[in-house]
């Protein structure tokens, strides 16, 4: 069972190397953020509340954000393991999960960190673009191609996320920065956490965590 949980700053690449862990390891990729956007897409309550948080950078009640996780980890697709992107993102949240994951008979195996500096992290969400079909996100200093997503057979329309503006990604970051970074020793006191050099190409990232996965996993 892989229990993977990536923390990292908005503009790490978790989405990105989430993706591809998913397809390697054959487990479902969990991104809070992605979940919250399909309840914006749906119109829901619980997406109708959520969005003015998100909009402002914000995070949404850890209530609400542990309620749609908890109910997300209890499918049966994730009978073999996860990846969690995107949440934890405060302590009562990673406390909840603890809880949760030892009511639902799971566990956290490893939690690699994907290290990358601030002016990388700007320079990295302001050229962001992200697919309203997959959620695949493409970086491009212009506009993107007319022709719109280019992961596998989707061809998506590529977009800016209402988050994603230069006042918005500040406070993100530091919403991060307060809220999130508490996590890494929470996990290191765990003996979960291995730190990962997020600032080298995706491909080199992502051998850097299979790596890390496959050492942390088989010393537990
Ligand atoms: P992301 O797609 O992970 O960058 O998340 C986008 C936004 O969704 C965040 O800025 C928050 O407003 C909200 N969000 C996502 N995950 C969480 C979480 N675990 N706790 C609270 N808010 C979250």
């Amino acid at each position: 069972m892989h229990g993977i949980v990536l923390l990292g700053a908005p503009g790490a690449g978790k989405g990105t190397q989430a993706v591809l862990l998913a397809k390697h390891y054959q487990i479902p990729h969990i991104s809070s953020g992605d979940l919250f956007r399909e309840h914006i897409k749906n119109q829901t309550e619980l997406g109708k509340l959520a969005k003015q948080y998100m909009d402002r950078g914000e995070l949404v009640p850890d209530e609400v954000t542990v309620g749609m996780v908890r109910e997300r980890l209890s499918q049966p697709d994730c009978e073999r393991g996860f990846i969690l992107d995107g949440f934890p993102r405060t302590i009562p949240q990673a406390q909840a999960l603890d809880n949760l994951l030892a009511e639902l008979g799971k566990r956290i195996t490893v939690v690699p960190w994907i290290r990358v500096r601030e002016h990388i992290l700007i320079e990295r969400l302001s050229h962001r673009w992200t697919c309203r079909e997959c959620g695949a996100v493409f970086a491009y200093f212009s506009l993107p191609p007319r022709e719109g997503c280019k992961r596998e057979v989707c061809t998506g329309e590529l977009y800016k996320r209402e988050d994603d503006t230069p006042e918005v990604q500040q406070r993100r970051i530091r919403v991060y920065e307060e809220q999130t970074a508490p996590l890494i020793d929470y996990y290191r006191e765990k003996g979960l956490l291995v730190e990962i050099n997020g600032e080298h190409t995706i491909e080199y990232v992502q051998n850097l965590l299979r790596q890390a996965i496959t050492a942390v996993e088989r010393a537990a």
